[in-house]
């Protein structure tokens, strides 16, 4: 009866172990993909790293009449080969957004809404996915040619950018489209100071580089002022963001929402497992009557051999 007691506290008790290793492994991560919960140093990580994703799928969805440039794909191409692990980096132009959802001027829910109705990729398996959508029309605010968010995605203001272009007399759309690109990139590695302290960041514009190492990729005028520009903007990262980059490649999670929900978790199975092996230990008591019996019987014994 002991003997079978004791076998069961041992399987509960590696159940238990085994549980607790699984949730602790897995679950974290399940609930940073489930819940969106990731840190944007998070992405950047799945961006700088081969590990989960050694691959890399950049999709192009573009309004009519303003495709991505192939050499504004092949120089983001070659700077994530350049900056990052991945061992295989993929552009692919995919659809092209119905009229009817294009406008004169976009607002945050239009580009929301856009980006969903025509994701073809998904993160998962070797793969990691930046969504990119170039339109037509503006963003609300003047002058701006593209923005990021959201860890994954970015948009290009294509019909901005040529007008900047039309402008200049040194300046292509495809110059300003290939730094514009890689700028957006750049903020989704977490550049300059997204979710860090940079000690070069532009103290009028926030998240931008303040160029005190020389010309940068990085710099707020790429987005917002590129009338500055006589000559090409630059399409490379300072050594003062390259730096920036390898930090962000060692930046450790502190605990968020899921590490409190994998500790909850786990102290609910420590909690049934111990109640348990309380309810299956042998009790004191029984061990007390063996002892009268044995006890009881001795005597019974001596009486017989006194007789
Ligand atoms: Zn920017
Ligand atoms: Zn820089």
């Amino acid at each position: 009866m002991k003997g079978r007691r004791y076998g069961l506290i041992a399987i509960i008790a590696t159940i238990t172990v085994i549980a607790i290793m699984i949730t602790a492994s897995s679950l974290p991560g399940y609930l940073r993909e489930v819940g969106n919960l990731h840190q944007p140093f998070e992405y950047a990580q799945m961006y700088l790293n081969d590990e989960p994703y050694s691959e890399l799928i950049i999709e192009y969805d573009h309004a009519p009449g303003f495709p991505p440039s192939i050499v504004a794909m092949e120089l983001l191409e070659e700077r994530i080969y350049q900056y990052t692990d991945k061992h295989l980096v993929s552009s692919m132009v995919s659809d092209e957004i119905d009229f009817g959802d294009t406008r004169k001027v976009y607002h945050e829910e239009h580009i929301y809404s856009l980006k969903n109705d025509y994701k073809d990729h998904h993160r998962g398996g070797d793969s990691m996915v930046i969504h990119v959508t170039y339109l037509d029309g503006e963003w609300k605010e003047d002058n701006v040619l593209g923005l990021s968010y959201g860890g994954d995605r970015i948009v290009i203001f294509m019909e901005t950018i040529i007008n900047v272009a039309q402008r200049s007399q040194n300046i292509q759309a495809v110059d300003i489209e290939s730094s514009v690109l890689v700028h957006e990139w750049g903020h989704l590695l977490g550049l300059v100071g997204i979710g860090y302290e940079s000690g070069h960041e532009d103290p009028e514009y926030q998240h931008h580089c303040d160029e005190s190492a020389g010309s940068c990729v990085m710099n707020a005028d790429i987005e917002i002022r590129m009338g500055r520009y006589s000559d090409p903007p630059p399409t490379d990262f300072c050594v003062l963001c390259q730096e920036d980059m390898l930090r962000i490649k060692e930046m450790e999670d502190e605990p968020g929402l899921e590490e409190y929900l994998t500790i909850g978790v786990i102290a609910g199975i420590a909690i049934v497992a111990v109640g348990w092996i309380l309810v299956l230990i042998p009790k004191k008591e029984d061990k007390k009557q063996e002892f009268d019996v044995y006890k009881e019987h001795y005597n019974e014994d001596f009486g017989k051999r006194n007789y």
